[in-house]
């Protein structure tokens, strides 16, 4: 079995065994680092969504895969002076957590595509990461963020500390699904919770995630 069919055997389980719905937990395949061929390689197996981090290298990797038709997800962090190119080539960016950034998105993303998918990065261990929006201030965030005419935004993407049991990886996702279950209540309509990697997407999957982002599981 490739690692990919291994991989997606193991999302279906951990569905299965925290009673998510069948087949609720989507697969971006993060491709930063790897190399054209096997990029292609997954593609042809049938996998369509893909993450990258490096805004020089995924560009060399969607102009020269073009023909297949992928979904590109921006993950990486993302500086104001490469928003342009962000906002005209891929069509999801999960790593938003300021307004400046947003905006800059929204004005730069071309009238003939449609509007930018969006998730906001909540920043969920503060004593671990700067990276990502205070959990104080996502719903101020949020609500800015839907008012841009050329973004959609589709839920929040979280990048927690490494941990390596499963009790404390499940309750740091835990955390970030209340989030999102508060960010509904309060009438955002989304539907993307982006969370869980190699080393812990089934914790991420029994704590609700539906966009899972696998790297290294995925190529060893
Ligand atoms: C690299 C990366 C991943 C994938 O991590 P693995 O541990 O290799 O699965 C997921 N999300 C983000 C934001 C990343 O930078």
């Amino acid at each position: 079995m490739s690692y990919l069919q291994k991989i997606l055997t193991q999302i279906r389980q951990a569905e299965a065994e925290f009673q998510r719905e069948s087949n609720s937990v989507k697969l971006l395949a993060v491709t930063k680092g790897r190399e054209i061929p096997a990029i292609q390689a997954l593609a042809r197996a049938g996998q369509a969504a893909f993450g990258e981090n490096y805004l020089q290298e995924a560009l060399i990797k969607i102009q020269a895969l073009s023909a297949l038709g992928l979904e590109w997800h921006f993950i990486g962090n993302l500086q104001a002076n490469k928003t342009r190119a962000v906002a005209e080539n891929f069509s999801w960016v999960q790593s938003v957590s300021r307004l400046k950034i947003a905006e800059r998105l929204s004005m730069q993303r071309p009238a003939e595509l449609p509007p930018l998918n969006i998730c906001l990065e909540v920043n969920i261990s503060a004593e671990f990461s700067k990276s990502g929006a205070a959990v104080e201030e996502l719903i101020e965030l949020a609500h800015q963020v839907v008012l841009l005419p050329r973004l959609r935004l589709r839920g929040l993407m979280v990048i927690p500390e490494r941990l390596v049991n499963f009790p404390e990886q499940l309750q740091i996702y835990q955390k970030v699904y209340r989030l999102y279950q508060q960010l509904l209540e309060c009438g955002f309509s989304l539907d993307t919770l982006s969370m869980g990697m190699s080393a812990d997407f089934c914790a991420a999957i029994a704590a609700g995630s539906t966009l899972v982002r696998i790297g290294s599981a995925l190529f060893n």
